[in-house]
């Protein structure tokens, strides 16, 4: 997150062209399907262990009751609502909660280097909470057994406070997804937690550039381009992209949310 969003009519009006030249708003709508005749072969994730991550697939995870490369065929983007990784982490050590990867904010260290995985993809992560799915995903699973789940570090809005999300995070959230496609040959569907839980959950939030990210996954751009997670990425490439997010990184990060 960054602090370049705070108050002032201006940056308002400049983030509501923003959004609405970003496509579709509401995060409820947020669902695509991946078609079969377009699965990548292989594509490579550069992920780091967490440090919780054997803590948190033993404790805050499940078996899926079926072979992982059967099971899995939906892939569910969430956001946490918090600045930090670590607050994610915490609230996962206190309540049955979790998720495969989280995707670090802008204002920590491994943002533009890699991105964290935290419950092994063959467990069932607790992501989703007892939602009528069926209607949306077809009969199968229950929804955390058929599903990998993964979280953007992202305030969303709090107040008059608005989170963009950086270009790097989108990048290696589309990647998350093709890398998934490519290894899970029943994927099929990419879709918001607040599509699957409207009553209870925004999440990505309507700062999420669905529309883009989906271009990404779609033609599998992001493949195509400098791979951030080899070569190291400076501030300036992060708002080197000018596609239509215009991201409004200006801010070294890490000054944005201290006391
Ligand atoms: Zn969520």
């Amino acid at each position: 997150m960054t602090n370049s969003a705070f108050s002032g009519n201006a940056t308002h009006s400049s983030l509501a062209t923003r959004l609405a030249t970003s496509g579709s708003v509401n995060p409820e709508t947020f669902h695509f399907t991946l078609p079969a005749d377009q699965r990548p072969d292989f594509v490579p994730l550069k992920e780091e262990l967490h440090p919780a991550f054997g803590w948190l697939t033993k404790n805050r995870a499940r078996s899926r009751g079926r072979d992982v490369f059967e099971s899995i065929d939906t892939i569910v983007i969430h956001a946490t609502a918090g600045y930090a990784t670590k607050h994610a982490v915490d609230t996962w050590k206190e309540r049955k909660a979790s998720a495969h990867w989280i995707i670090p904010d802008e204002n920590e260290a491994e943002h533009g280097h890699f991105i964290w995985a935290m419950v092994a993809e063959s467990k069932a992560a607790y992501h989703v909470g007892n939602v009528d799915y069926a209607s949306i995903l077809g009969e199968g699973l229950n929804v955390n057994d058929r599903s990998l789940g993964v979280e953007l570090v992202n305030t969303q809005n709090v107040q008059y406070f608005r989170d963009p999300y950086s270009q790097w995070q989108i990048d290696m959230l589309a990647r998350i997804v093709l890398y998934a496609w490519a290894k899970y040959p029943n994927l099929k569907h990419v879709i918001s937690h607040a599509k699957l839980d409207p009553a209870r959950r925004s999440d990505p939030g309507e700062n999420f550039p669905w529309e883009a990210f989906k271009h990404k996954v779609l033609s599998q751009s992001v493949l195509n381009e400098r791979h951030p997670l080899v070569f190291e990425t400076s501030a300036s490439s992060v708002t080197s992209d000018t596609d239509s997010l215009n991201l409004a990184v200006t801010t070294r990060a890490g000054h944005c949310c201290e006391p």
